[in-house]
């Protein structure tokens, strides 16, 4: 990507009177979407960022969204009407920030503000400009800007999303935890180590209180503080926080693996195909678990980054922990299983097969995945 796509400014209000503006900057616009016709650009080259980050899967969903509705003499046809748009609205909403949060994941950050900025735009149409709503999508935003080294652009998001926090008493837990994540993730670009433990102990906190101690959704915030004890040589704390983020992990990746195993072979036997090809996902076949599974495949991505993360540590340690870094490997087999990389997973697979003191029930496990793809 080009220098100037990087620095886009995203203007949180839209200037009301111009009648085409840029669906990703919000300047005065000349290009049209020649697809659908209502969307519009300042230049090609924003056409082609939103285009690659959002815009070809939503492109045909936007047009009912967008044209001039026809005038229905009945009020029920209108109320009816009213609701349908509104459905379609909360669902791209949805979808639109998951592709983002995935980008997001995967580290390409660029790629990630399209999703973002289309479903904060939706929301500020839907819910006005302080809803709580909105927080998810300026986490994004800030989270991206962070990734592309834009840390004041980043900080103007956090800000914005604290803001609407500090407006929202009946904030839901994981958008605080996250919130106070995020936060930590800027100071620790900016080497304030003190001021992010404290926010990641808030991150904990929150985390802890919605999903239980022991989940994996906790984990990111033990991950950074980790992270931060590592960086300080503080070896006995990180070591520790380590194994407890891989024993979160663990049990939540095989529960998931093993459910998938079970389901899955009943779908073999009646027949059902498994679609959940990337290239072809539109919002036409966006079906509600389809929110479930892009939140999984965010959740896989986030999984790859933390655990070869973790492993890479493992691995370089003078005396390796064998226990540990199988049950990592086992990890990463069942990260790159559900995300269908049969390959890596064989790799993982033959790599613990080969080991003499694996745990038995595990090497079942592993068997069951291996038939699993084999059937495939
Ligand atoms: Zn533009
Ligand atoms: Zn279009």
């Amino acid at each position: 990507m080009s220098k100037k796509s990087n620095n886009i400014v995203y203007p949180l209000a839209f200037p009301k009177g111009t009648k085409y503006l840029c669906e990703l900057c919000q300047k005065p616009a000349n290009k049209i979407c020649e697809r659908c016709r209502v969307t519009y650009y300042c230049d090609t080259e924003h056409q082609q960022t939103d285009w690659f980050g959002i815009h070809e899967k939503i492109c045909q969903s936007l047009i009912p969204l967008r044209v001039p509705l026809p005038f229905l003499p009945s009020e029920e046809e209108r109320k009816k009407r009213d609701e349908d748009l509104k459905n379609k609205k909360l669902q791209l909403i949805e979808y639109t920030r998951s592709i983002a949060q995935r980008y997001l994941f995967e580290g390409d950050y660029q790629r990630a503000i399209p999703g973002a900025m289309t479903s904060l735009k939706l929301v500020i149409e839907m819910f006005g400009l302080k809803s709580v709503d909105l927080v998810p999508s300026y986490l994004i935003l800030g989270e991206a800007s962070q990734g592309l080294g834009n840390l004041s652009q980043a900080q103007e998001y956090l800000s914005q999303a604290e803001w609407t926090v500090i407006k929202s008493p009946d904030c839901p837990l994981p958008i605080l935890s996250k919130l106070y994540r995020n936060i930590a993730m800027l100071q620790i670009a900016k080497g304030d180590f003190d001021q992010a433990l404290r926010n990641l102990a808030n991150d904990v906190y929150y985390a802890s209180e919605e999903f239980g101690t022991e989940n994996y959704q906790v984990s990111g915030g033990y991950f950074l503080i980790a992270n931060i004890f590592f960086k300080q040589g503080k070896m006995d704390v990180a070591d520790s926080l380590y194994r407890q983020v891989v024993t979160m992990w663990h049990a939540h990746l095989r529960q998931v693996v093993n459910k998938k195993t079970e389901i899955s072979e009943l779908d073999t036997i009646l027949g059902k195909k498994d679609e959940d090809d990337r290239d072809t996902e539109t919002l036409d076949k966006f079906k509600v678990q389809d929110t479930e599974r892009s939140n999984e495949l965010a959740s896989e991505a986030e999984a790859k980054k933390v655990l070869y993360s973790i492993y890479e540590i493992r691995r370089n340690e003078t005396t390796p922990d064998n226990q540990e870094l199988t049950k990592i490997e086992h990890c990463l087999s069942m990260v790159h299983f559900l995300a269908k990389e049969y390959d890596k997973v064989q790799n993982y697979t033959d790599l613990l097969e080969s080991k003499k003191d694996l745990d038995e029930i595990l090497r079942s496990e592993l068997q069951r995945v291996i038939y699993f793809i084999r059937m495939k």
